[in-house]
């Protein structure tokens, strides 16, 4: 059992499932909410979280299989099952299981660190393991969470303490969630946009309530933080918050010039992926004997698989033709 990638991304191999297609297809399973990783299928198999954050982006869903984790169902004579992925509420693994027994794994983004506002991970055990490796090169190594935690919460303190407003910039569906609830229990005094606010009232829904919230009217108060999507905070719309200083949270802040890249004064590594020491031990604890990589650093992290004993690869360019 394999997986392949097609034009409208990854299929597994001799069924009729995509996994995270990008554009239509018949069937596909959706790992999680982001926008790369979501389309208009004409059927999806996905958690109840994912199906909300897609609706919530795309509009009614049509044909949704809403499956909850740890919850085996068949599809023809494959079964399948969903488990976290602890990428951001919702996010799943998929583990297909075929009628010999032979299993394989699709783990879409991951990330094992312990998270506030997504589900814990659950090593998916298999025989055929399909990883993304968005942070798989060796320079890639996240300080501990709350480590990273306790840097944010000096930073806004050092920026409150002389008057300067703090603006946290971080991806509106997950990443702002989870810092936001993190630093409310720090006991922050929170004020988010709306595309980051808005997803926020759906995580209360889904069970995940973020405290000290409130929705940016325009206003920041003295003593609040401000979060903010990096894509909107170049411009002129932070302008009337003078003086301010803004942070981004991301796992490419372990790059030279990851603040800069984001026009931010200071990055803090704060991801929702998997670091490289993290995804080697992932691997190794699912029990795969024959990995294939995909996504970002894919090449440099089956090499480095390989040279701990492990067959793997990364996963091949598209093909020209195909059989849809
Ligand atoms: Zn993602």
């Amino acid at each position: 059992m394999s997986v392949e990638l097609r034009r409208n991304g990854l299929h597994l191999t001799g069924t009729p499932l995509s996994l995270d297609a990008k554009r239509k297809s018949p069937l596909s399973f959706v790992s999680h909410g982001h926008s790369d990783h979501i389309a208009r299928h004409e059927s999806t198999i996905a958690t109840a979280a994912t199906l909300r954050f897609m609706a919530h982006r795309l509009g009614p869903v049509a044909s949704p299989l809403s499956v909850p984790f740890r919850r085996p169902f068949e599809l023809g004579p494959l079964l399948l099952e969903l488990l976290p992925a602890g990428h951001i509420l919702g996010s799943a693994q998929l583990r297909v299981t075929r009628a010999d027994g032979k299993r394989i794994v699709y783990t879409g983004d991951l990330n094992t660190a312990p998270s506030l506002t997504a589900e814990a991970t659950e090593v998916a055990t298999c025989d055929t393991l399909v990883i993304e490796s968005t942070f798989g090169h060796p320079r890639y190594r996240f300080p501990p969470r709350p480590e990273v935690l306790g840097q944010v919460e000096t930073w806004l303190r050092a920026q409150l303490n002389r008057g300067v407003t703090p603006v946290l910039l971080g991806y509106p569906l997950g990443k702002s969630q989870e810092a936001m609830k993190q630093l409310a229990l720090r006991g922050f005094q929170l004020v988010a946009h709306p595309s980051i606010f808005d997803v926020a009232e759906l995580y209360a829904e889904l069970g995940v309530p973020i405290e000290n919230l409130r929705r940016y009217d325009g206003r920041v108060e003295p003593g609040e933080v401000l979060f903010f999507p990096p894509h909107l905070a170049r411009g002129g719309a932070l302008a009337p918050h003078w003086p301010r200083a803004t942070a981004v949270l991301t796992g490419w802040a372990m790059d030279p010039g990851g603040a800069r890249r984001y026009g931010a004064d200071v990055a803090f590594p704060l991801s929702d992926h998997a670091d490289f020491p993290s995804l080697l031990r992932y691997v190794k604890d699912t029990g795969a004997r024959d990995v294939i990589t995909c996504h970002g650093f894919a090449e440099e992290l089956a090499q480095a698989l390989r040279d701990a004993g492990t067959d793997a690869r990364p996963l091949g360019k598209p093909q020209q033709m195909t059989l849809f």
